[in-house]
């Protein structure tokens, strides 16, 4: 039996609402499923304004352009974080600058931003990872404290809660992803979150290719202009379809994603009580969406033999990120690896297990034998 990394999971309403959008012969954005979408989602999770997008990338671009970033701002971000993160602040001529992250939970350590403010600093952009939501309480106080403006990487967070309140809630700005990869997918899609009323205006006109088409459509206006910057910034109402077919039962989806979490719990909270690994702490403020999960090992080459036996046995577990800071790029800004060890050093005895909705019975007893077995050989 082979355990994939991932697996995409299908609710069963996903081919009937994309072909009843294809025969609707409304085919672009903004029609009857992304219209869809944004309701359900606003309602579900108490949301600002909506914008869907072709990716969790494109939502970090066309918030860059909304945050009216310029060449020289600098933004705060963890270095632990993907390429799309750091793009969308590079993209507009603004300087990235890399904060390290608290081991605890991989997300950007609130206790190290304030010492990286200058007179530049115009925004912070936190993650999520692995769905398990940052301090965003505490970076919204600083923001506030320097006025700064606050935009929530959220692309692996969708449904994920903190101190009640959705992950997407409470930034000026925030970006989710529906990428194949992540908890609620349409192949590649994502949503730029707008809580700013203020800004949303701009944002309709960024994501139709800089018109003010909107107040045409709204009956403001009679004719189009070139009014602004801007983008193709729009998802296909097609693959809206299939994201209302996800969205619909997103329950279900964490439901049963929720089961892969207790499995890895059950397997591994031995493990750190015997202070072989750390695994992440959920907190009471927490309330998860079941991205994801992941591994730290005392030492880079038992996370070696651990990736390496679990192949062996058809079983695929991967590295996570490989820090930005000292990426090829990180270093065209003038980092060295040391800048931030902390990240360096835990990123690379980090492992993330196979996740996926869905997952059956004898998936799990076999993943949980597995994985059992080939800590009792290799790592005790
Ligand atoms: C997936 C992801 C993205 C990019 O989303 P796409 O939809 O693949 O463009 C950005 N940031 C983080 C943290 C992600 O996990």
């Amino acid at each position: 039996m082979v355990i994939p990394f991932n697996k995409p999971y299908l609710t069963g309403n996903e081919e009937k609402y994309v072909i009843d959008a294809i025969k609707s012969l409304k085919h672009c954005g903004n029609h009857q499923y992304c219209k869809k979408v944004i309701d359900l989602m606003k309602n579900n999770h108490n949301l600002g304004e909506i914008f869907l997008v072709p990716s969790g990338t494109a939502a970090l671009e066309m918030g860059a352009l909304l945050a009216d970033l310029q060449v020289g701002d600098e933004v705060i971000l963890p270095s632990y974080t993907f390429s799309s993160t750091a793009n969308a602040i590079v993209l507009r001529g603004a300087i990235p600058v890399f904060c390290e992250v608290d081991p605890e939970t991989m997300n950007i350590d609130v206790t190290k931003v304030e010492a990286l403010i200058t007179a530049k600093t115009k925004m912070i952009v936190p993650i999520d990872y692995a769905g398990i939501p940052c301090e965003i309480d505490k970076v919204m106080e600083i923001a506030k404290k320097y006025k700064l403006i606050v935009m929530h990487d959220t692309a692996q967070s969708y449904g994920s809660y903190y101190k009640g309140k959705a992950t997407g809630a409470w930034a000026d700005l925030a970006t989710y992803s529906f990428h194949e990869t992540k908890n609620i997918t349409c192949g590649e899609g994502g949503a730029l979150v707008v809580n700013r009323p203020e800004w949303i205006e701009r944002a309709h006109f960024l994501q139709e290719k800089g018109t003010d088409r909107r107040l045409v459509l709204n009956g403001v206006k009679s004719k189009y202009h070139w009014v602004d910057y801007g983008s193709s910034f729009l998802l296909s109402d097609i693959l809206a379809a299939h994201l209302y077919a996800q969205v619909e039962k997103e329950d279900d989806i964490f439901e049963k994603r929720a089961q892969v979490t207790k499995m890895y719990f059950d397997i591994f909270t031995k493990y750190q009580e015997q202070g072989l690994i750390q695994i992440p702490e959920i907190t009471k403020d927490m309330k998860i969406n079941h991205h994801a999960f992941w591994v730290i090992f005392n030492t880079v080459a038992e996370k070696e033999k651990f990736i390496d036996s679990l192949r062996e046995q058809g079983v695929y577990a991967y590295i996570g990120y490989m820090p930005l800071h000292s990426a090829p790029m990180g270093k065209s800004f003038g980092y060295e690896p040391e800048d931030l060890p902390i990240t360096e050093d835990v990123a690379s005895r980090l492992v993330r297990m196979p996740f996926w909705g869905g997952i059956s019975k004898s998936e799990i007893a076999h993943l949980k034998d597995i994985i059992i077995n080939t800590m009792e050989r290799n790592i005790k």
